[in-house]
């Protein structure tokens, strides 16, 4: 379903599929596959012992098949005949994009940047995934978990847009690593937390067994769980991280990975993803900035410039000036470009008084 191909008042009135089963041999196909059989974005809604759903979105992104997987052999396992120990509801997302094994087309928006609370223009998928959102709040879901991939070295980790203890819970089930974000907005895990327990997991690369693994035991756990503690969960049993800042490299400067290559201006370490989810003490290096005055920047969530707090040069040497751990670092020269060079992450102290206190981030002593 091409956007761009789509009048303004077939645009208008972009739905999302919603049926009450699952068609027959869907779980057979692969993500590729599945636009041959579902006319768009769909909404499945399979009934279990208890009424209040479990809500899985899997393929918001389209090369990100874990979830899929995940799903299709949890569903053709002992459920093809015994009921499901919970309601679920299935939200399979971007099917053309996945097709084309792509993230998403290149006439289509990211999908999860449209949901409720997005920042991004208005287009036909943000009302679609809006009348989502309303048809599985009414339904008042039990949890809500999304399930993507990534590329690049990082553990599988859960991420919550909340501090919310039941959230908390939900996510320290995945992993003992806990991101919260808040940015960016527009995510279909921040639109759900309005209303129930939600996640994001991150399942590492697509296509790897063990990420889908680890997705069909969770799902599997959270389909039989009574409830989710309202107590925050024990400091010990959670790392939990906060995204703070995002690091780019200004667009005049030229760069490269690793030694060999021509000159540039800043020359980071070649396997600079292997620093993600490792806490990086002060004085760490990460790159050599072979011109006078080269150097990253850093912004904070509210877009404030932070370069200083977090970077400087020595002899020579791009090195962390604070502690910090990166996320999402990659060494694809075109991502960086596009996007960002890392995410930083600060952790975060669980503190059990009120709930205004619930958790706060190590206080940014070097800030600006
Ligand atoms: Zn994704």
């Amino acid at each position: 379903m091409l956007v761009g191909m789509l009048s303004e008042d077939q645009a208008a009135h972009m739905q999302p599929v919603i049926l009450d089963h699952l068609p027959s041999r869907l779980l057979q196909h692969p993500a590729t596959a599945l636009a041959r059989h579902l006319d768009g974005p769909t909404l499945i809604h399979l009934p279990g012992r208890k009424p209040n759903p479990l809500f899985v979105s899997v393929l918001q992104h389209g090369n990100e098949v874990s979830g899929w997987d995940a799903v299709r052999r949890l569903l053709s396992g002992r459920y093809q005949r015994d009921p499901l120990p919970r309601s679920m509801t299935l939200f399979i997302g971007n099917i053309d994009a996945a097709a084309a094994g792509r993230r998403y087309l290149p006439d289509q928006p990211d999908m999860n940047r449209c949901w409720p609370g997005s920042r991004h223009p208005e287009t036909p998928w943000h009302g679609m995934l809006a009348s989502v959102r309303d048809h599985a709040r009414a339904l008042k879901p039990f949890a809500s978990i999304d399930i993507h991939n990534n590329t690049g070295e990082n553990p599988h980790y859960a991420a919550v847009n909340r501090i919310d203890p039941r959230a908390l819970n939900l996510a320290s089930r995945f992993s003992r690593t806990v991101v919260y974000f808040t940015e960016p907005a527009g995510v279909q895990s921040a639109a759900f937390a309005e209303f129930c327990p939600s996640v994001t997991l991150e399942c590492g690369p697509p296509g790897k067994r063990s990420g889908t693994d680890h997705a069909m035991a969770y799902l599997e756990n959270a389909l039989n769980l009574d409830q989710l503690s309202d107590q925050l969960p024990h400091p010990e049993d959670i790392d939990l991280f906060q995204v703070t800042t995002v690091v780019r490299v200004p667009d005049e400067l030229t760069f490269l990975f690793g030694e060999s290559g021509p000159d540039v201006d800043i020359r980071f370490e070649a396997r600079l993803d292997r620093l993600n989810f490792t806490e990086l003490p002060p004085g760490t290096r990460l790159a050599r900035a072979t011109r006078n005055g080269a150097m990253l920047r850093a912004f904070d969530t509210d877009g404030q410039d932070r370069t200083d707090a977090w970077f400087r040069v020595t002899d020579g040497e791009l090195v962390m000036q604070r502690s910090g751990m990166p996320a999402m670092l990659t060494t694809e020269v075109e991502a960086v470009r596009q996007d960002c060079l890392c995410y930083l992450m600060e952790r975060m102290r669980l503190l059990h008084r009120g709930e205004r206190e619930y958790a706060q981030p190590k206080l940014p002593e070097s800030a600006p």
